[in-house]
């Protein structure tokens, strides 16, 4: 099942519905019926699907079925093409995270076995990879066309540690708008890029300020909410005062923070510091910070369904954070307790050469043959 979903080159650029159409295809028939909740552009879907009883609030297995590019990465192998060497699997989503995905998949058979007490959902997405945003509109539907899990097993790659908790993803643009004149004359231009610099150096000291206040939990690598910038461009030529500078830049906050409060101070310092040298110049000058990836956090929740079972199912007494986002705060928002368990080490996600050990995915198998005892017995 893992070669199977393997081949399906579901980049996030492309579309998932041959691959959705297989697990749909795959699930009807073992008389399994799918519900699908597609894009808005229609070339993608998610597929929720329920195992057992659709009376009672079940199980959620979720997974995403996209993966991230291979482009210019220097693979051994072809991507596509799964390969067994040394006890690991190699291929794209072998790890991250068709793998889950895949023994979520292959375990139906032993999940229909036995009738269930509590159902086990299916709940795939897309576009995770990108910004978390395909999940959305699925979890939109929980509660009203979809039942409302009572627990959400996400199954990205911990080692099948149980982790409750991660940080969030909040990403901004920033652009700077001057006014043009020639270098000689700089006395009638406005630089944008110097602005910028500005506006960075804030950005700087704002990290600064993050790194002091530290992690109050002690549970979080790096122990802070971080800041940073990873893209800017800006200017025309050496010889001319530049009209626009943009930068990119992210926040990973600790889960209780907000990470609006710095775009607010980002503000305030552009307003205060900046925006009046450039006003001097010409009115149609402006500093404008725009949201455009804004994943929430996964917040602890001791004791709460997802991970009181997780951690029986896992044979595990404890509970771990990770640096990475998922989706799990999006169900956690939404009402479903949620944690973050899942085959193989995030190490491995988005590299070239990417792998899943054997022993991971018998773990995992190990995970669902307990959950399927659990939810005969009823959870
Ligand atoms: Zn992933």
């Amino acid at each position: 099942m893992i070669s199977r979903l393997v081949a399906f080159d579901t980049t996030s650029e492309n579309s998932n519905l041959e691959l959705i159409t297989f697990v749909r295809d795959y699930l009807a028939g073992h008389g399994v019926e799918s519900t699908l909740v597609p894009s808005e552009e229609g070339d993608k879907a998610s597929l929720f699907a329920t195992i057992g009883p659709k009376d009672a609030a079940g199980v959620a297995l979720s997974g995403h079925t996209d993966c991230v590019p291979v482009t210019g990465q220097p693979w051994s192998t072809d991507p596509f093409a799964v390969v067994e060497k040394n006890g690991r699997l190699y291929g794209r989503g072998t790890c991250d995270m068709k793998g889950f995905v895949a023994i979520a998949l292959a375990m139906v058979p032993a999940f229909l076995e036995k009738p269930l007490r509590t159902p086990i959902h299916l709940a795939l997405s897309y576009d995770e990879e990108t910004a978390c945003t395909g999940v959305r509109p699925m979890i939109a539907e929980l509660g009203e066309r979809l039942p409302m899990p009572r627990a959400c097993i996400v199954g990205e790659p911990t080692r099948m540690g149980v982790v409750d908790a991660h940080k969030t993803i909040t990403d901004y643009v920033t652009v700077v708008t001057g006014h043009e004149a020639h270098s000689s004359l700089i006395d009638k231009g406005a630089n944008a890029i110097l602005a910028a610099g500005e506006l960075l150096c804030e950005l700087a000291r704002m990290r600064d300020d993050m790194i002091a206040m530290g992690d109050p939990t002690g549970r979080f690598t790096p122990a802070y909410t971080t800041v940073h910038t990873g893209l800017i461009s800006g200017g025309t030529a050496h010889n001319i005062v530049p009209l626009k500078c943009r930068f990119e830049w992210e926040v990973r906050s600790l889960p209780d923070f907000d990470p609006d409060t710095l775009k607010r101070r980002l503000q305030t310092f552009g307003e205060q510091h900046v925006l009046p040298k450039l006003r001097a110049i010409a009115p149609t000058t402006g500093i404008e910070t725009t949201k455009t990836v804004d994943v929430i956090g996964l917040a602890p929740d001791p004791g709460s369904p997802a991970e009181t079972l997780a951690m029986r199912l896992a044979g595990s007494n404890k509970t771990q954070t990770v640096s990475y986002a998922t989706e799990a705060g999006l169900f956690q928002e939404h009402g479903v307790p949620s944690i973050v368990c899942g085959p193989g080490d995030i190490a491995q996600a988005h590299q070239p050469d990417e792998y899943i050990e054997i022993s991971q995915v018998e773990d995992c198998v190990g995970f669902m043959q307990r959950l399927a005892e659990a939810a005969r017995t009823g959870i």
